[in-house]
């Protein structure tokens, strides 16, 4: 399949990567940055939700989220292939930066003015399908941005009712697996 090349918006890239506290790598400001300025395209190779499902197995660990970008509802840019610096900007839950997306295409804004030498984040908010548990948002999806509205996940954010949802079925799951397990000692 051809691939359309696209073109970079900032000639002048104001970040570097390097080791990051949050996670792996991470990218960090090389000058001062103003509110609003575009910082750079999220590049990588455009798929289907059924390929990127395909490609990535859901429960195979959390490192390879952090390179798909969901874009629309046809639409996953997977960073893994022919992807830029973007893919290393880290999740925050009280972020510097924020996902524009314009046409199909995806752009890291700043939200804020951001100093030289800060590290370059936006709220990943993955989207939730309902199946994610409690241990799911905390093992393969957990967040360490470290700042104070840490909510302890990368996925988006939940209302109340929804959140006692999740607590509820945690505790059932909680509950099935200490029956289960009692069970099975009387069996012995
Ligand atoms: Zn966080």
């Amino acid at each position: 399949m051809a691939r359309r090349t696209l073109k970079l918006v900032a000639v002048d890239r104001p970040f570097v990567v390097r080791g990051s506290k949050i996670a792996g790598k991470g990218a960090f400001a090389t000058r001062d940055i103003k509110k609003g300025e575009r910082i750079i395209e999220y590049l990588g190779e455009r798929i289907t939700h059924a390929v990127s499902d395909a490609r990535y197995d859901d429960h195979s660990g959390p490192a390879h989220h952090t390179f798909l970008f969901n874009v629309n509802r046809s639409v996953v840019i997977d960073a893994y292939v022919d992807g830029n610096a973007a893919r290393f900007i880290n999740h925050s839950c009280d972020p510097n930066c924020e996902s524009e997306i314009e046409r199909g295409r995806v752009f890291i804004d700043a939200l804020r003015p951001i100093k030289k030498g800060e590290e370059l984040a936006y709220d990943y908010a993955y989207g939730r399908d309902g199946t994610e548990t409690i241990e799911d948002e905390m093992e393969l999806y957990g967040c360490r941005c470290g700042s104070k509205k840490c909510r302890g996940t990368i996925l988006e954010e939940v209302t109340k009712a929804q959140r006692a949802k999740l607590e509820a079925k945690a505790n059932r799951v909680h509950h099935e697996k200490h029956t289960a397990a009692r069970t099975s000692h009387h069996k012995k």
